[in-house]
């Protein structure tokens, strides 16, 4: 079976331990053994970023533009086998996986060009005879720490720019999801990139990414991941004085109004709150509903809820796939049983079902008669449950959309336009969605939220430029 090994300085180096990759579909099945790297190993990685930083920070913007593209199209040409890698080792579908693939691939290309539209302002002095020039430039060594659940369109998401903008980066996947971390790298690997400008180092979080977090030579911090270790990122970044850049949790209402389309609200909760197996920091795990629909639509949503075919994640009519590992899945069964402990009724799913391959299959869980209060409705679950909460008018609703302490994306259906408009306007999140699923996003605008959800500077998009480059005002006397 194959060893991939850490890419540091323009080669491959064996790493101090290899673990294994295991399918959740099928934990018989050993997608491969990646290397970790130890301490002195990310610290190469830095230093041969930091060696690479200061010319590929002034090359020039075609070559890098020229680089992005032919990692873009190589992704794109290769999305249905590095689709079906990535959904045998998360579990999210096949076609999940493609689209996610297809995703990193479009990134990669959007920032190619955006490497020739960074922009600058000249601007008049307020004194006679000076000239004022505002100029953006790259950060330097960028430390980029990526969540398991989107195992290549996140990585894509802060590599891309990075690299556009004019940063070395030195790339650290989540432990469960190296090999589509892997091949993302092998593909840059060879683009063309001077040594050092790139580096992938695979390992566990405490050992790897503490690393990134504590070197000097490392200016800039992407994180993506949970609540807890994105606090413990902060305080480490900014103890330094580094730039940090953190998306986190989420908790995220799907409001339905009475007067919405029935067919539409369903589709929006099953695809938000379950789809990817309910793993993605935009599902919307609490859906609140008008009294006035809510009986139509908890009925219309349990029959689509078990209909749904939960198995490996690489067969044919899937629709929900496996749960990522045991640990995720102890978390999923766990609130579960606070959920009923707390009252609230379970009206379908939750179930442990077993299929042909030894996997962590979980049914799809709609829990009803919830209150806000609850844990099930403020703690961020990352599985296939959700939870109904009852609402008495659109600004009971608003107010309990609002209510949590996390604010990524905020959805709502109704077929009122003074509702939908107050909404986008009232809703404390980063992105707001109408009659759309709060998951689901385009690549080339700003992603990211408030509160609990995120810190720093946005994602995505030219937005992104924000973060990857620091500003220069610069004076000329004539
Ligand atoms: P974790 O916080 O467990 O891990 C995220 C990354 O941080 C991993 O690479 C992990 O490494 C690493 N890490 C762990 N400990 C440290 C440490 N002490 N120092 C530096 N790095 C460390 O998150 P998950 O991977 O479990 O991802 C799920 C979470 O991500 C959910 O909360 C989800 O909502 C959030 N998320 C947010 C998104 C957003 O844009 N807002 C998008 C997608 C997910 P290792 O894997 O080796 O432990």
């Amino acid at each position: 079976m194959q060893h991939h090994k850490n890419f540091i300085g323009g080669e491959w180096a064996a790493g101090t331990s290899d673990v294994p990759n295991i399918n959740p579909s099928n934990m018989l099945d050993v997608i491969g053994h990646y290397d970790h790297a130890d301490a002195s190993q990310v610290e190469r990685a830095i230093a041969a970023a930091a060696q690479a930083a200061p010319s590929w920070a002034v090359s020039n913007p075609q070559s890098r533009a020229d680089a992005l593209d032919r990692v873009g199209s190589e992704i794109l040409a290769r999305k249905e086998e590095l689709g079906e890698l990535l959904a045998r080792e998360e579990g999210k579908t096949r076609p999940e996986g493609i689209g996610e693939v297809a995703r990193a691939g479009a990134i990669f290309k959007f920032y190619a060009q955006e490497c020739l539209r960074l922009r600058g302002d000249k601007l008049a002095s307020v004194r006679p005879g000076i000239d004022v020039e505002v100029t953006r430039e790259p950060v330097g060594v960028v430390g980029i720490i990526a969540p398991w659940n989107f195992p290549i369109a996140i990585p894509a998401w802060k590599i891309a720019p990075a690299l556009a903008f004019g940063n070395s980066v030195v790339f650290k996947p989540a432990e469960l999801v190296p090999a589509s971390a892997w091949a993302l790298a092998e593909i840059i690997g060879r683009a063309g990139l001077p040594s050092g400008v790139f580096n992938l180092v695979m390992g566990r979080g405490a050992v790897v990414g503490q690393a990134l977090l504590d070197d000097p030579r490392v200016d800039a911090i992407s994180f993506t991941g949970s609540t807890a270790t994105g606090a413990k990122v902060a305080q480490a970044a900014i103890g330094r004085m580094a730039k940090v850049q953190i998306e986190m949790g989420g908790k995220n209402p799907l409001v339905v109004l009475d007067d919405a389309d029935l067919d539409v609200a369903v589709h929006c909760a099953l695809q938000g709150a379950f789809f990817s197996t309910g793993q993605r920091c935009t599902a919307s795990s609490r859906l609140i509903v008008g009294k006035g629909i809510h009986s139509r639509f908890v009925a219309a949503l349990t029959e689509k809820l078990a209909a749904l075919r939960v198995d490996d994640a690489l067969k044919a009519g899937t629709d929900i796939g496996p749960v990522v590992d045991q640990l995720q899945l102890d978390q999923d069964i766990d609130y579960i049983r606070i959920g009923r402990e707390e009252g609230a009724r379970l009206a379908v799913g939750g179930q442990l079902v077993k299929r042909d391959t030894p996997g962590f299959y979980l049914t799809p869980a709609l829990f009803t008669d919830c209150s806000n209060e609850m844990r099930i409705s403020r703690e961020e679950i990352f599985g296939p449950v959700a939870c109904v909460i009852p609402a008495d008018s659109y600004e009971h609703a608003l107010d309990l959309a609002n209510d949590t302490p996390f604010g990524l994306s905020s959805g709502i259906c109704t077929q009122s336009l003074k509702h939908a408009t107050h909404y986008k306007r009232h809703a404390q999140a980063g992105m707001v969605m109408v009659n759309t699923p709060t998951a689901g996003v385009d690549y080339h605008v700003p992603f990211g939220g408030r509160k609990g959800s995120s810190y720093g500077s946005r994602e995505q998009g030219s937005y992104a430029a924000e973060f990857f480059t620091t500003v220069k005002t610069s004076y000329c006397a004539a």
